[in-house]
């Protein structure tokens, strides 16, 4: 049993100041894994004062001297990349090439698009030619709290921590109770990297607890959350107090909007995005809206191709699914296949219970349903499971209002090969992100939602502008 009690604090790791164990689970074996401690008010505390003093001199620090920084960081990160693929893999169920592949490498792309976007960013830069004596300078927001998810973690700690860092903020993480261990090898990468004692600290704790205690605390400057939208509304009333900035990545019910005129593979693709990561992704292609003329044919093959995923313990090498996080998302995601079921959705593939061979670890069948209308449980919940729902339309219109019809606003996906109609709905689709004929975002493209799926961007220059306040100098002498 691994056993990791500490957290890291002002550039040291140090035991918490009242002992509270929580054991992490393997959700492959439903077996404890690993130890750790819940930290308390004092915990809190002492990581805030670490970040708080540790701020005047990291925001004075060239901006140059922060990238050289993150590079080194990048070099340790990329040494480590195997050790933190166990353990990502371990605590979250992400099988074991898939964390390799995708979990931790998700941190290399984030980090690299940093160092690139910082080089070329300007901290300081005049208003205009009509203003020559004023100055707009970005500076740090302060002390940042950065509260991640489970999901993608190592994917959410570094465009956290890439952004602050470059931006100048110190801060304090606390990242899933479910998923402490790879943040825990992220801390020592930032210890063995030299960042200056202060500028990052890890707490470990769950929502109630240290989560709470930061999103509240009078000496933390802005919030930085990713995770769902019920805990992004406790998290900015708490803050409400003391009126600090909260920065939100919550939850999402993307629709694809598969056309007739849409390539071969778009349902193929559709579907197995759905499932990758047992569909345990806020971006997650959850709603597939088929146009009637092909409907018939995308319900098939989206049933063959659901049923050819396969599901395995995440220690299994091979392009299998493994299980969700823990007993609670899958006793959710059983009652909503349920309620799928009871409201009179067309069952197609999977369904409940635990695929065949697998008795023991959360385990889900990759369940497909037709027949879905956008007013059903399973179309308007977001399911965070391997549970994808299909809805008919005729007319482009009608795609479109189906589609925004949602509290959420993170991504949508567009299958044509008509240009025309894919550049109107881009406009047209309310959500952060659009994403055409599976084609991925580029280098340091801005990654958010709208509407209740939060807001503020994370990645590249936009991430980094969200750790920055905006300072009007006015009077500024020439140079
Ligand atoms: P969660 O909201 O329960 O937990 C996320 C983090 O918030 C954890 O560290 C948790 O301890 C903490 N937390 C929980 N309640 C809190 C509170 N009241 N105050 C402060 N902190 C609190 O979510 P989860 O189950 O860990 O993750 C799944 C959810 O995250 C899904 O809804 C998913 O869509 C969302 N998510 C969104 C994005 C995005 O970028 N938009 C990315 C990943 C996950």
């Amino acid at each position: 049993m691994i056993e990791k009690r500490q957290f890291y604090i002002n550039g040291a790791w140090v035991d918490p100041a009242q002992p509270a164990d929580h054991q992490v689970i393997d959700p492959s074996t439903e077996e404890p894994c690993a130890v750790i401690s819940l930290g308390s008010q004092a915990d809190t505390d002492a990581a805030v004062a670490a970040a708080r003093a540790a701020l005047p001199g990291w925001m004075a620090t060239p901006a140059a001297e922060r990238i050289a920084l993150v590079e080194k960081l990048l070099d340790v990160y990329n040494s480590r990349l195997d050790e933190l693929a166990r353990a990502t893999s371990l605590e979250m169920g992400a099988p074991i090439d898939m964390a390799r592949q995708q979990q931790v490498t998700s941190g290399t792309w984030h980090l690299t698009n940093f160092i690139k976007a910082a080089k070329d960013f300007r901290f300081e830069k005049p208003l205009g030619d009509h203003a020559p004596n004023d100055r707009i300078v970005l500076e740090a927001v302060g002390v940042c709290a950065m509260i991640t998810p489970w999901n993608w973690p190592q994917n959410q700690i570094t465009l956290k921590f890439g952004a602050a860092a470059v931006a100048g903020c110190t801060m304090v993480l606390k990242p899933s109770e479910e998923s402490p261990l790879n943040a825990m090898i992220f801390a020592e990468m930032v210890d063995e990297a030299g960042f200056p004692p202060g500028v990052f600290n890890l707490v470990n704790g769950d929502g109630a607890g240290v989560g709470t205690q930061l999103s509240g605390h009078p000496d933390v400057d802005m919030v930085s959350f990713t995770g769902s939208t019920r805990a992004g509304t406790a998290i900015s009333k708490n803050a409400a107090d003391t009126l600090k900035k909260v920065h939100l990545e919550l939850g999402g019910k993307g629709a694809n909007l598969i056309f007739a005129d849409a390539d071969d593979k778009a349902v193929k693709r559709g579907v197995l995005h759905m499932m990758n990561n047992t569909g345990q992704s806020c971006n997650a292609p959850s709603r597939m809206l088929v146009q009637k003329d092909i409907y018939d044919s995308a319900v098939e093959t989206a049933a063959e191709v659901a049923a050819s995923v396969k599901v395995g313990p995440a220690s299994e090498e091979g392009r299998h699914i493994g299980p969700v996080v823990n007993a609670t998302q899958w006793g959710k995601i059983q009652d909503l296949i349920q309620a799928g079921i009871d409201e009179g959705a067309r069952l197609v593939a999977g369904g409940t219970g635990r695929p065949d061979g697998l008795n023991k670890g959360y385990f889900v069948k990759p369940t497909v349903f037709a027949d879905v209308n956008n007013q059903m449980t399973i179309a308007r919940t977001e399911i965070f499971g391997p549970v994808l729902s299909i809805i008919p339309f005729e007319t482009e219109e009608e795609a479109l209002e189906i589609a925004n019809d949602t509290v959420y606003g993170l991504t949508n996906y567009v299958q044509s090969t008509d240009p025309e109609r894919t550049r109107r709905l881009a406009r047209q689709l309310r959500s952060g992100m659009v994403e055409i004929n599976g084609q991925s975002r580029g280098a340091g493209a801005p990654f958010g939602g709208m509407k209740q799926s939060g807001n503020g961007r994370e990645g590249g220059a936009y991430g980094i502008e969200d750790f920055l306040e905006v300072k009007s100098v006015s009077g500024w002498a020439a140079e």
